[in-house]
């Protein structure tokens, strides 16, 4: 078993902070080294592969009850996050939460709830995504949020690694950055080398 309790040992020392949350990407094996190329297409020298880290359900439980307090002191009745990456986030930090959990799923440009799921209008929503990068999958979450006429109150990540390049008209919280560049590939020093190119 990777080492969640290990991470709460100190009584009082509840705070997950940026560096305990990269510990425990890489004590699950979920901060990948090499030459990746990422979802948004850049290139980069770190991938993150948070199912590996999703997949103890005492990791997902910290990170997502840290992901609640930091959201708590607003009123959310949704939790939604992109599929599959936002499933388990968006069930766990919404049980925290008291809130409803919905996954968006992709189809054609765009994102679209399956049936049974349901956004009221005027309600209060909460976007999770593991990675932030381009905000390419929180957008269309947004816009399907905001096509049902609630309204997104907070964007929450486990990992920034945007570099704080992405402005999506609402607050972005994370649990950790990560300043590691993302290249374009025309740009990319690991293509120029030579090095092996993996698509996790
Ligand atoms: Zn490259």
């Amino acid at each position: 078993m990777a080492d969640g309790r290990e991470l709460f040992s100190q009584k009082g020392d509840r705070m997950l902070t940026s560096e305990k949350v990269l510990r425990i990407y890489r004590n699950a094996g979920a901060l990948l080294e090499g030459h990746f190329r990422l979802r948004s297409g850049k290139h980069s020298s770190i991938f993150l592969q948070t199912a590996a880290v999703l997949q103890y359900p005492e990791y997902a439980a910290a990170l997502c009850g840290e992901l609640a307090s930091r959201t708590r002191v607003e009123q959310v009745d949704v939790v939604i996050g992109p599929a599959i990456g936002g499933v388990i986030m968006a069930y766990e930090t919404a049980r925290e939460l008291g809130a409803r959990a919905l996954f968006g799923e992709k189809k054609d440009q765009g994102m679209f709830l399956r049936p049974g799921f349901d956004i009221q209008a005027r309600e209060r929503v909460l976007v999770v995504d593991d990675v932030l990068t381009t905000g390419g999958s929180i957008r269309k979450i947004i816009d399907l949020v905001h096509a049902n006429d609630a309204s997104v109150i907070s964007i929450a990540c486990f990992i920034d690694r945007s570099k704080g390049t992405v402005k999506l008209g609402v607050p972005i919280q994370s649990l950790a950055t990560l300043d590691i560049p993302n290249y374009e590939v025309a740009d990319c020093p690991l293509c120029a080398e030579g090095v092996e190119l993996v698509e996790p």
